[in-house]
């Protein structure tokens, strides 16, 4: 059998609710999921809801942007519950960092002639985790800009001339925050990681010795050659070769719940390892 383990949904920048997600895993063939909103944990209740109606395995998860000895990357991680707790604490900081940043987004964009309010972005969130996405939304609804991947390209790519950084967490005080509210850690589509081999190595040693507990192995970006040597690098490692589609909607990227562009397999046994290590 077949998983997925990094979906987004409404709560944050995905097009569809948490209960449609469940249903198109279902329609996939998937025996399990894992819903991994940016920053918050709005979803879960949805999803898990869904998943026990529709009759599939479901871990509850969030995905953080993070950084390391000044190297940002996504951390993925899973078994946080909604409730009060270290790391779920953080979460509202991380949510008025956002709020903080797009606000100095929408300051420059008027400087540079376009004309949108904050309110315009927030009309187009449908949870609270609002970002570079929604403000692209808003460009696009004001005719500025025809699709979200041109507001991107166009304006809002790290570094081009509106970006403001926003607040993170390391990712050792992600893996550390995680395992105190009971979860476990994995680094995220490590192809968008830019560090040299060696580098690379470091940084598993010290995300490892923080404790790391899996690499996410099987993701759209990595081809054939790459998710295969990474599921090597997690045996060599003993951590868990994870993957997911980073499913966000069918209007945004041609990533498809369950089977990303077309040759993702995730299997159920990747599911069993995470739900083995949070329980
Ligand atoms: P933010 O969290 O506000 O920094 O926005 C980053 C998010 O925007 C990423 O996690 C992606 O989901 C999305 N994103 C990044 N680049 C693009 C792009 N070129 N087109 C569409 N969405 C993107
Ligand atoms: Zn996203
Ligand atoms: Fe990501
Ligand atoms: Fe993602």
């Amino acid at each position: 059998m077949k998983s997925d383990l990094h979906l987004h949904s409404t709560a944050s920048d995905g097009a569809d609710s948490p209960t449609r997600l469940v249903e198109l895993a279902v329609d996939a063939g998937l025996s399990g999921m894992a819903l991994t909103d940016h920053d918050t944990l709005a979803g879960i209740d949805e999803a898990r809801e869904a998943a026990e109606r529709f009759g599939i395995d479901f871990i509850p998860g969030v995905e953080l942007s993070v950084d390391h000895d000044g190297t940002k990357m996504h951390m993925l991680v899973y078994g946080i519950e909604p409730v009060p707790g270290p790391l779920q604490d953080k979460l509202a900081g991380l949510i008025e960092g956002r709020s903080v940043r797009n606000r100095r987004i929408v300051e420059a964009l008027k400087d540079l002639g376009y004309d949108i309010t904050v309110a315009d972005v927030e009309k187009q969130a449908r949870g609270p985790s609002i970002g570079r996405p929604h403000i692209a939304d808003a460009l696009v609804a004001k005719g500025y800009l025809e699709t979200r991947d041109e507001a991107f390209a166009e304006l809002l790519h790290d570094g081009g001339s509106v970006y403001f950084p926003r607040a993170r967490l390391s990712a050792i005080e992600a893996i550390e925050l995680g395992r105190a509210s009971g979860g476990i850690a994995v680094i995220a589509h490590p192809k968008t990681i830019h560090l040299r081999s060696e580098d690379f190595t470091r940084m598993f040693d010290d995300l490892q010795a923080a404790g790391l507990a899996g690499i996410e192995a099987h993701h759209p970006l990595h081809d054939l050659t790459l998710r295969q040597h990474l599921e090597q690098l997690a045996s060599r490692l003993s951590l868990i070769a994870t993957g997911g589609s980073d499913y966000h909607g069918m209007t945004k990227r041609e990533f498809r719940v369950g089977t990303g562009t077309g040759d993702l397999v995730v299997p159920s046994e990747a599911f069993d390892a995470i739900a083995g290590a949070i329980r």
